[in-house]
């Protein structure tokens, strides 16, 4: 079926019937999936005829997929493979120092479990592994992407104190609906428009906010131009290939953007057993941190089932700035599904605040619709796309033949999710750290500059107009 449209509501109805029936073939034809040119590759060799990695996206995986977006997006999308990475480690043992760039991969607190669970180790040394493959092929620093998250989050728990206090003078105050699903932003720019745009949240999400970090904080550390740097970030989902590529986090001066180029977890992990690389024979080297030569730093998770917890922070802190009262336990309650859930703060019988988590397409779209047809109670709702949150994200938690969630699969990358230690950011001595040397101190131009950006409505003539499934 070929729709030349403008994405409208009615179609995204129609786009929710068809859920789960049709396929997305522009993604199965490789958005960002590629297979490797053998020779290229620094110190592992790559059969000669590895087939190209190939995987299947359903519809229901991503509205935001290439079929929806502007041809430039696309080629740069395009351009986020491992075939490029390939060409920055093959041009860095060409003779030509000019060329060469320094590589350093930043993966996603989401994307550890799925590793873990793939090579049958607890999350820290599963992490240990994938650092020694990956510095094995050539790159020099592998971080992992909780510091940034933790920014985001205190940035949000802020944004939504003060949008509170003046929800009485500007409707558009509240609610607050979070940011750090890319999916969910596509969605609402392109098609649900100035009905919610005002609404997100400005913090950058944890993806964007470490592209910072590095490109910015990071090389001046080691004296680096930007460019000099390629940026990879390890994610759970394609839609983060999306997001690295936003005009906002491009360096036009210096032909540099924030993130470089996005891999998901599953294509990393083909790479791997393309290379036919045994995990027991990897090396286990200890990750790389922004702020010490040490590396070696435990491994932490925030609160939540595996998406950095937004909802639980913000409640937390909203409820003490607020009201002066402490949460230690969140209590959910269930409503239409596990995806559609909310929580309240109460006091002598009345309701301070009452925030919801509403993840997945359909349970977005009843939220929107309440939202069309008169108020919603919530003073926040975390959006996430994707069913389930980033832990089932489509770019590793697909079953073997591609398609669907494979659910035990995502139930054993929970498990190890909540395995580690959680800490609040609140308390990472790191972040305070960070707001002082790099940041000029909380609420500065430049924090509001650097871990904040704005998303507004995209009008059909700065889109591409053509869908095709
Ligand atoms: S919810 Fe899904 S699409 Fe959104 S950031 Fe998480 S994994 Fe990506």
């Amino acid at each position: 079926m070929i729709v030349k449209h403008f994405i409208s509501w009615p179609i995204l109805t129609l786009i929710d019937v068809l859920i789960d029936h049709f396929q997305c073939n522009k993604k199965q034809s490789g958005a960002g999936v590629s297979s490797l040119p053998e020779e290229d590759v620094a110190n592992r060799e790559v059969p000669a005829s590895s087939p190209p990695l190939q995987q299947q996206v359903l519809l229901s995986a991503c509205l935001s997929c290439e079929g929806c977006v502007s041809e430039e997006e696309s080629l740069k999308i395009s351009q986020q493979n491992l075939e490029e990475v390939a060409r920055v480690l093959g041009q860095n043992k060409k003779c030509d120092v000019t060329k060469h760039q320094v590589l350093v991969v930043s993966v996603c607190s989401q994307s550890l479990p799925f590793f873990a669970v793939k090579f049958g180790l607890d999350i820290p040394e599963a992490t240990r592994k994938l650092c020694g493959f990956l510095k094995s092929l050539g790159v020099q620093y592998v971080f992992d992407t909780t510091l940034a998250a933790g920014f985001s989050i205190l940035e949000s728990q802020r944004e939504f104190v003060q949008r509170y206090r003046k929800r009485n003078h500007d409707n558009q105050a509240l609610p607050m609906f979070t940011s750090s699903c890319p999916g969910w932003i596509r969605y609402a720019e392109r098609v649900l428009g100035s009905l919610v745009t005002p609404h997100i949240c400005t913090a950058r999400s944890p993806q964007q906010i470490m592209g910072c970090l590095v490109k910015d904080y990071f090389t001046k550390q080691k004296k680096l131009s930007p460019d000099k740097l390629y940026h990879i970030v390890v994610a759970p989902c394609f839609d983060k290939k999306l997001e690295a590529v936003r005009e906002e986090f491009y360096n036009s001066l210096l032909d540099s953007r924030d993130v470089d180029c996005v891999l998901t977890s599953g294509e990393v992990f083909l790479m791997m057993e393309q290379m036919k690389v045994s995990v027991a024979d990897l090396d286990s080297v200890p990750l790389d941190h922004v702020l010490s030569e040490a590396g070696g730093q435990a491994l932490v998770r925030h609160e939540g089932k595996g998406s950095e917890g937004f909802l639980e922070h913000v409640f937390k802190y909203a409820a003490t700035e607020l009201f002066g009262l402490d949460v230690d336990e969140i209590t959910y309650k269930t409503l239409r599904n596990r995806d559609f859930q909310e929580v309240c703060l109460e006091r002598d019988g009345e309701v301070l605040l009452q925030f919801a988590s509403v993840y997945g397409f359909r349970n977005i779209q009843t939220l929107v619709h309440r939202m069309r047809t008169g108020h919603i109670p919530y003073q926040l709702v975390e959006v996430l796309s994707c069913p389930g949150g980033c832990v089932s994200g489509r770019g590793q938690a697909e079953g073997e033949t591609g398609g669907r969630v494979d659910k035990a699969l995502v139930q054993q990358m929970e498990d190890a999710y909540s395995s580690l230690t959680v800490r609040l950011p609140d308390t990472n001595p790191d972040l305070l750290i960070l707001y002082q040397d790099w940041l000029e101190g909380q609420d500065s131009t430049h924090a509001n500059t650097l871990l904040h950006t704005q998303y507004t409505q995209q009008t059909p003539s700065q889109t591409q107009t053509h869908i095709q499934w």
